[in-house]
């Protein structure tokens, strides 16, 4: 065994997501997005809701926010918003993998907040510039536990909702996904190899919009789990 190496500096530690009904934890290693994946809400962002390849931007895997933890208002903004999303976890890498074999990948799903500096968003479409800095900051990526696909199987429907402060402001299901979750890995690993530990946000339905601080938000994807985060 090769021993340990000294680091120089702290070492980070390994950004994990809890278990449902277990003490084991999810190890992460990157977080895939999907962008525009339900018709209504690419419509309602300005786009042709005719399926386009699916496109792909990425979250840090220390963005996470567990157990419900507080959301803090991201700095140089003024236009935070949600997305709720499907989150499938991969367990098992591969490269060009097929549909057919896609979901023996996906060891879990979990529900995701894909939390959006939009203002900035926007100036980065606008300039044709990358888009961390509108989805890669500091705690945008709030996620609930990881309910293994061996308890719930792989969800191909099932209503997706969020609510702030108890009113309804997302409303989907899945079978309204444009590219399906096994169509997703397929094309993903297409462009990346996957590994286990990764996740992909499947992307949002219609009714994106912004929060304040103390604003309660509550969402769900039936048969996966639920999520809450306060703004503060
Ligand atoms: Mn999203």
């Amino acid at each position: 065994m090769e021993p340990m190496p000294e680091y120089v500096i702290p070492a980070p530690a390994v950004p994990c997501l809890p278990i449902r009904g277990s003490d084991a934890r999810f190890p992460v290693h990157r977080i895939y997005c999907v962008g525009r994946n339900y018709a209504a809400h690419a419509i309602e962002m300005g786009h042709d809701p005719d399926r386009e390849l699916p496109f792909f931007f990425l979250k840090n895997p220390d963005n996470l926010v567990l157990d419900n933890g507080d959301f803090p208002y991201p700095p140089k903004t003024g236009n935070v918003h949600h997305e709720v999303e499907l989150v499938a976890a991969i367990g098992r890498g591969g490269s060009e993998i097929g549909v057919d074999a896609a979901l023996d990948h996906i060891w879990g799903y979990a529900v995701g907040l894909d939390m959006t500096r939009r203002d900035l968003q926007a100036e980065m479409k606008n300039a044709g510039r990358p888009w961390e800095i509108g989805k890669a900051f500091e705690h945008s990526a709030p996620m609930s536990a990881v309910a293994p696909a061996a308890e719930i199987g792989h969800p191909a429907e099932g209503r997706v909702e969020l609510r702030v402060n108890g009113e309804i402001r997302q409303e989907g299901d899945l079978n309204q996904l444009i590219w399906k979750v096994p169509e997703i890995v397929a094309y993903l690993s297409g462009l990346f190899e996957l590994r286990p530990g990764d996740l992909i946000m499947t992307g949002t339905p219609a009714g994106v919009g912004p929060v304040v601080r103390g604003d309660l938000v509550e969402c769900s994807v039936a048969g996966v789990g639920a999520l809450a985060t306060r703004i503060v």
